[in-house]
This record gives C-alpha cells, structure tokens and sequence, in this order.
C-alpha cells in the first residue's frame, strides 16, 4: 500500500467536493478522515433493486413498485387528501398525499406510470403507500440500482443523497486499498474471516438479494467482524489504561491494626468470611505504591460500605484523607451517617459535601477539607468540583459505580496529592457496584480494573419471598400492606414509569400515594421522590428510618443503597417495565433484617412472554449474579449495560448486548503473542481516535 493511499491520513477534504464548511459538518458525525467515512455505517437498507408487483406487497415493508394512473381524485374525509389510484398487471393500490400541490395532482394524470419508492400500510382501502416518493417513469427515471441503498445516520447540514455520494468516492479509493488489515486471518474466528475493507464494501452496498433481516439485527458475518475489531480496540485500550495506571505513583497506605481493631471491636457483629477476603485483597493493593483500581461487586446487602469502611481506615491510619462518593444525595446522606457513627468515636472528623448544601455550611465544609481536619469527606458528584481541594486525598471510594462513567473515573486521577518532589500521586481507586456484572462483560468493558466479589450475605438474613401479582388484585396487596402495617412491620410500594421524566415519575407516585391513603386506615403514608428538595427527602427518609412512617411511596429514587432493616414489605408497580438487575437492586431494600421480607410484583396486564420470563427469573433466583446472566440471555432492552450505562462505552458498530457472544473471542486475540504491538495501538487509534472515549454522563 503506497503511503498516500493509507485513508486514515486522508482529510476528508480530500474528496471532491468537501471543503473546510463542510468538513466541520462532517466533524459532527466524527467524520475527520476519508477512512472515518467508510467507518461510518448504515442505519439500515432501502432495497430499490427490483419492482415489487402490487399484488405482493407487504404491510409495514419498504418497496419499489411501479404502476399505470387509473385515477387521482381530492377527497375530503377526516383530512383532506390526495387520493392516486395505481394499477400494474396484479393488481391495485392506493397512494395517499395529505400535503399536495395543485401542480402535484396535475402530474398524476390518468394513464401515466408512476414509480414510487415507500412503505405499504393498511388503510381504508386496503394497503396504502402515505407520501411516497414518486417518480414519472418514461421522462428521466433513473436506473434501478443493483445493490441495496444504505440509509445513514445525518446530521444538520448533510443529506443522505450528498453522503452517498461521498461514500462512492471513499469506496473507490478503498479499491485501490488504504484500509489497513490489522487482523491476520489466523486471528480470526473461522466464520468471520472477511477482509476489513471486504466488510466495509460490503455493508456500504450490499448485494441485492442480501440478507435484510440479518443486516438489521447486525449478525451479518461483515458486520460482525466489524464489531469484533471494535470491542477488540476499546478493550485494548482499557489494558492500555491499566498499563499507564500501573507507571503512575499512589501514596502506599500501610494497615494501622491498632485503629482497625478498635474500630471492629466496636462493631455489633464479625465479618464475613467474604468480606474478611475482600479487605485482605484491597490491603494488598494499598500497601503497594501503584493506584489500586479495583471493582468491588457484592449484592445487594452484601455488606460492602463496611469493607469500604476498612479501607478507609487504611488511608486515614497512615495519614491521608479519604473520598467517598455516592449516586444521589439519599445515598450520600446514609453513608454520611453510617461514617459518622462509625468513625467518629475512633476521633475522626467526617465532612459532607453535596450540591445541596448552603453557601455558609458548603464553606465550611470545602475548608475542612482543604485543611485535613475532616480525613474522610462524603459526598455525591459535587466532589468533582474544581473548588474541592483536598489536603491530602489517598483513597477514593465510588458506589453504586454504574451511575459513574469511566471517564469520571479519570478525572478523578487529578485530585490526588502531592509527593515530595511536588509531582501528583494518583489516588487509590475502589469501585463498589451491586449490579453484579456477567464475568465476561466485566472482564471486558472494566478490563481496567481488579475485580473483588463478596459473595456471601451476613448470617441470619431471611430469603425474600416474591410473588408476582396482577394488578387486577391490587385491592388484595393493599390489604395485605394494611396486614403488615398492623404487625408493626415497614412497607415500600414503588411507582415506576418508563419515562425519564422526574416530573412524571413524581406525578404517578402522587396519585398513587393519595390512593393509598384513602384506602388505608391507620396507615401513616409518606411520599419520596426526585422532584423534592435534598432537606425535604432527608427529612421524609428519616422519618421512615425511624420508623415514624408505615408505608413509603416513592420512585425509584430509593433503588440504591438505602438501608432501613425494619421494612419488609416491597411492592413495585409494573415490574415489567425495569429491568432485572434494576429490580434486583430495588428488592434488595428489603430483607436487610432478621424478620422474614416479601416482594409484590405487581404487574400490569397483559404480560409480554418475555416480561413473564423476566418476572419468573426474579422469583426463581435470589442472587443477583444468575440474575444478571439470566438478564443477559432475556436480552431485555437498556439492561445490565444499556441505558442505565451512559457514560460508559459508545460503540460505533459493536453493540454489547447482542455480541457478548463476541467477547470471548476479543480476550483470546487481546492475549495472541501474535498479534503485534504496532498493530494494537493502530488498531486502537482506527475506532478511538476523533470521537470521546466516553459519552457525556
Ligand atoms: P450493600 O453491600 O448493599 O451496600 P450494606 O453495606 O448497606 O450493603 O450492608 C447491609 C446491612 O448489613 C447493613 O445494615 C450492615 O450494617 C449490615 N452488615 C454488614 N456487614 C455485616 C456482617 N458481617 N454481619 C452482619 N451484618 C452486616
Ligand atoms: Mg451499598
């Protein structure tokens, strides 16, 4: 391959047509160099290369059909609509203009042919094509193109017609080779063994006769070796990350027994065998002068705030300050109290800094911090801030590590203190995350990080009992909610709603609490939701750990963390619309006790085969990592790694549900000694460079 040809090096200007205007239009879609161009895939496929006969036309499928004008008639129904009749020698169908011109209508005359490109509905008279485009045969058609048509993802200022037409230019430089093959055949699984620019040709122009349904579920052999190459780069990079991590310097933070045993001996209960492991690992890596970066995973009331307990102590007893950071200010609130009591005995000083806090107590807080009275601050992502100075941070502690993204994670790298000579020391990093994450998911997208798990739950929990009821029972749960309250036992009944909205969410949990409160007596109701001021959801948090309020109604604000060992009752509204790991995480706030705890899963009707599916996977299992493979292998939307996870990994091709399968091919040719040192980081820069590693959280 000459040097000029390699596409990577090529601006995009360098295509006729592109000038420095245009090229940033293009910069939007990441599009920097002609090689980014033929990166940039279809959505999906048009397929144009054949005329559908009327008679074989199917709803809800795009075709080209072709036809004789029999007539074209205003009709004035509900709309107004232009109403084209067209004939070919199978039969007949409607076409239907709701916007039209007087000039339109004077072009469909009887007896011209018309071909139109769009999809067949049913309508009132059978199947019908709504604003097709159309096309006279005869004046100047043009030629029925021999391969599908790509429909690409635009931006402002692009059109389809103009990107594909920059992608001709791009494809026939590819001819001429430029796209370098970083892959070697051997390296390659047998049924993916496609050259690169083989795969890109192909899924730029498809054949016609392609397999359209496999295109659109991206399991075509092109596609995936694509999205192999990608998962491939992005986890090559993060063992790259791990390298780099592994140069830099951390304060090394020695076990202080004395303080440790004092803290244990105030505790009300020993350790689990799980955690005692877990600590003895993160010991190991603290001790060290290399950045720990370790996942710590653990279900729900696993008993992981004290194993962060520990480490904290670790750093406190050599000196240093500590960061704890959590999701949301509930979250934050409850472990600012659990240190508290914890370590406050032990002489220590606990700060607090969220983005609630007055300007006058934020003050204070920020110069506490900055001086080192307070060795362990708390916090949710204010601690981000560019006015957190800390005196000398050593350890910093993340929960609930799923709302965070990787490249918070490496911000976080710049707070650290400093070393004699004045350089920065990277700051020890626990992750601590309850949505156990499948083995071969984590070891992939946190290839970054030590795993830990604790996998065993302190003695004498109870086993939550769940059970899925129809909401057409819903009177009966009430009752039931009613019983348990009468026993002196706490109750949740969380409102779910698929939509992002807090003020919707708000909203459906308001009506239902005032339900709840007309239909049951002597039950003492309050309402938590996102929509309420920090003090005013402590306040109602407090009340029901106190045990003031029966039955707590709130959103899924309460998913994470929160600890009130007292309440054994759960209900959640339309279950079938979480996810399970989402629902895991939310039964998990019951059966913190010794009193046996029950989960209703209220769902509406009717149930989806899948929802009834994922509803049983919840009440058949009770660890939250079979949960998690199951939840994998129901393949629900936005799950484990979907929505939840912004802020995580953007893939280009590569979706990480659907080629997990993918994944444990990347770890084999990530360790191949074959595979050389230039071809990884060239592989790294062909998917990582011009676009963020990470979307914006
Ligand atoms: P999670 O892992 O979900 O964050 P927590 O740290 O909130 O769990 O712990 C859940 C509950 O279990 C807390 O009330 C905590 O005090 C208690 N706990 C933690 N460790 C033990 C243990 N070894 N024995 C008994 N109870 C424990
Ligand atoms: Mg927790």
């Amino acid at each position: 391959m000459s040097d000029a040809g390699n596409l990577a090096d090529q601006p995009i200007t360098a295509l006729k047509g592109v000038g420095d205007k245009f090229a940033q239009v293009l910069a939007k879609l990441h599009i920097a160099s002609v090689q980014d161009l033929l990166f940039h895939l279809p959505l999906r496929y048009q397929d144009r290369t054949r005329v559908v006969p009327l008679a074989a036309l199917l709803p809800g499928v795009d075709a080209v059909i072709e036809g004789e004008v029999r007539a074209a008639d205003v009709v004035f129904g509900r709309r107004r609509s232009l109403v084209v009749r067209l004939q070919d020698g199978s039969g007949t169908i409607t076409l239907r203009f709701f916007h039209f011109t007087a000039a339109q209508k004077n072009r469909f005359a009887r007896g011209v042919r018309l071909r139109c490109y769009g999809e067949a509905r049913r309508g009132a008279s059978g199947l019908e094509l709504y604003h097709p485009e159309t096309e006279i045969v005869g004046e100047e058609t043009s030629p029925q193109p021999d391969t599908l048509t790509p429909v690409y993802p635009l931006t402002e200022g692009v059109s389809q017609i103009r990107l594909r037409g920059l992608m001709h230019q791009a494809l026939e430089m590819l001819e001429r080779g430029g796209v370098e093959e970083l892959l070697s055949v051997e390296l390659l699984p047998r049924d993916m063994d496609y050259p690169l620019a083989g795969a890109l040709r192909y899924l730029h122009q498809p054949p016609a006769g392609a397999d359209l349904a496999q295109l659109a579920e991206g399991m075509h052999p092109a596609q995936q070796r694509l999205a192999l190459e990608e998962l491939l780069a992005h986890h090559l990079s993060l063992l790259e990350l791990r390298r780099e991590n592994s140069a830099v310097s951390a304060p090394p933070l020695p076990a202080n027994a004395a303080l440790e045993r004092d803290f244990l001996s105030r505790l009300p209960f020993a350790l689990t065998g799980a955690q005692q492991r877990v600590c003895t690992e993160i010991a190991a890596d603290l001790a060290t002068a290399r950045p720990m970066m370790r996942l710590l995973q653990g279900d729900v009331g696993a008993g992981k705030t004290l194993v962060a307990a520990l480490a904290a102590l670790k750093a406190i007893g050599s000196g240093a300050q500590v960061a704890v950071m959590a999701p949301t200010e509930i979250l934050a609130e409850q472990h600012r109290r659990n240190f508290c009591g914890w370590l406050e005995p032990l002489g220590i000083g606990v700060a607090q800094l969220t983005g609630s806090l007055k300007t006058a107590e934020r003050r204070t807080q920020l110069a506490a911090v900055a001086g080192g009275e307070a060795q362990l601050v708390v916090g949710t992502h204010a601690l981000f801030q560019p006015e957190v100075v800390f005196h000398n941070l050593a350890l910093v502690i993340i929960d609930e590590q799923h709302r965070f993204g990787v490249r918070q994670r490496l911000e976080l790298r710049e707070k650290g203190a400093a070393d004699a000579s004045g350089g920065r020391l990277q700051p020890h990093q626990l992750i601590m995350t309850a949505t156990p994450i499948p083995r071969t998911l984590a070891m992939s997208a946190f290839a970054d990080l030590d795993c830990s798990v604790i996998d065993e739950l302190p003695p004498g929990r109870q086993p939550i009992n769940t059970v899925a009821i129809s909401n057409e029972r819903r009177e009966e749960v009430m009752q039931r909610v009613q019983g348990a309250v009468a026993e002196g036992r706490q109750a949740y009944w969380v409102c779910t709603l698929i939509e992002e909205s807090e003020t919707l969410q708000a909203q459906a949990a308001e009506t239902t609490a005032s339900e709840l409160a007309e239909t049951l007596q002597d039950v003492r109701i309050a309402l938590v939701h996102g929509r309420l001021k920090p003090d005013e959801k402590e306040r109602v948090m407090n009340a029901f750990k106190a045990g003031e309020v029966d039955l707590l109604v709130a959103t899924t604000v309460i998913e994470v963390g929160v600890d009130v060992p007292n309440a054994s009752l759960m209900i959640i509204e339309n279950p079938e619309r979480l996810g399970l790991a989402q629902l895991h995480q939310l039964r998990g706030r019951v059966g913190r006790g010794s009193i046996a705890s029950h989960c209703v899963l209220l769902y509406g009707t009717p149930l989806s085969q899948n929802g009834r599916a994922r509803l049983q996977a919840l009440r058949s299992h009770s660890d939250g990592f079979a949960i998690a493979e199951e939840d994998l292998r129901l393949r629900g939307p936005g799950e484990i790694l979907g929505t939840r996870q912004t802020g995580e990994i953007q893939h280009r091709v590569a979706d990480l549900q659907r080629d997990a399968h993918l994944l444990p091919q990347v770890q084999r040719i990530a360790s191949a000694p074959t595979l050389g040192q230039r071809e990884r980081q060239r592989l790294v820069a062909r998917w990582l460079q011009n676009r963020p590693r990470f979307a914006e959280a």
